[in-house]
């Protein structure tokens, strides 16, 4: 009989997927809720058991994690009669590793307390590619004794995982980590598109630029997109427009002023405006074609 803490796993989308699978291989036992029927037949056939909902998935949890787009859909499923905190046992850890505002996470901690539930927020970076291959970064907020206890399970789907800070700390490194990769990207789809117009060999000065300062890991897993207009995500430009809006809102809030970043929020935003949101953020570069006079 494993001693191991049971998992319950809510959101099973293009990160929770091959996220709970690995701890599956780690051997946990996870039982999952997600809205797509396809999403919890693939969790059967890795292992998993899958739950007709919230409520039934928490129930016996240990842990429960939960992987969700954005704040109204973590609020959505901790709150209310069938949700979370209703359901779950007293004593149970929450580990919310969805990207969602800081002040959504010190609200749900706090809500939870009251109920003898405790919370940690665990936002990750590293991507589709990253998740599969169990090497995100975690960036945590909360009880130094929740982040402990969460550990094990973290090393099971990450690399580098740090203790940030309390509630909502997790959430702020994570909007930090999306203003980065933007504009990192932005500036790689302008490379690329100067580039082309040169009449340069483009796989050929990417790899070169890629062994320089200017290489990244954006470039690194984000080049063959770009060679080959591959846009299939991935992380969608819908999701990047709302952590640019969570960076831009909490920047201002402290009095951070963040002038790239806002430009790039304006061209994420413009991308998704004009009908590409369900692409991977790697389509920063349709943008600039547009504007540099391309069909797109
Ligand atoms: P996704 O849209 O592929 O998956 C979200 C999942 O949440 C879906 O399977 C959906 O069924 C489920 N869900 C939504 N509302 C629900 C509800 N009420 N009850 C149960 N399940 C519900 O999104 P994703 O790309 O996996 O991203 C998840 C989170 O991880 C987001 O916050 C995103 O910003 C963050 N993130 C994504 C990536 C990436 O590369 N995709 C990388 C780092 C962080």
């Amino acid at each position: 009989m494993s001693t191991l803490p049971k998992i319950a796993w809510i959101g099973l989308g293009i990160m929770g997927s091959p996220m709970s699978e690995n701890l599956i291989k780690a051997g946990y036992s996870v039982t999952g809720f997600t809205l797509e029927q396809d999403k919890l037949d693939r969790l059967t056939a890795a292992g998993g058991t899958s739950a007709a909902s919230i409520a039934e998935a928490v129930e016996d949890a240990d842990v429960i994690i939960t992987m969700v787009p954005a704040s109204p859909q973590v609020e959505a499923i901790s709150y209310g009669p069938d949700g979370i905190l209703e359901n779950a046992r007293q004593g149970a850890l929450i580990v919310d590793m969805s990207s969602i505002t800081p002040q959504t996470s010190v609200d749900l901690a706090s809500s939870a307390k009251e109920k003898g539930i405790r919370v940690i927020d665990a936002p990750v970076s590293g991507g589709e590619a990253g998740a599969i291959e169990a090497v995100l970064s975690i960036m945590v907020g909360g009880e130094k004794a929740d982040f402990d206890e969460a550990l094990p399970i973290l090393e099971a789907l990450g690399k580098t995982i740090v203790l940030c800070g309390p509630h909502g700390s997790g959430q702020t490194v994570k909007a930090a980590n999306q203003l980065i990769v933007a504009v990192n990207i932005q500036a790689c789809a302008e490379a690329v598109v100067f580039l082309e117009k040169s009449g340069v060999d483009l796989q050929a000065a990417l790899d070169v630029l890629n062994g320089g300062l200017a290489g990244s890991t954006v470039l690194t897993r984000k080049k063959d997109n770009f060679l080959n207009r591959d846009f299939k995500p991935g992380f969608r430009i819908d999701l990047h427009h709302k952590d640019m809006g969570i960076v831009t809102d909490a920047a201002r809030n402290v009095g951070a002023a963040l002038p790239v970043g806002a430009v790039v929020a304006q061209l994420v935003a413009s991308l998704r405006a004009q009908g590409d949101g369900g692409l991977d953020h790697s389509a920063l570069l349709r943008a600039v074609e547009r504007l540099s006079g391309q069909q797109v």
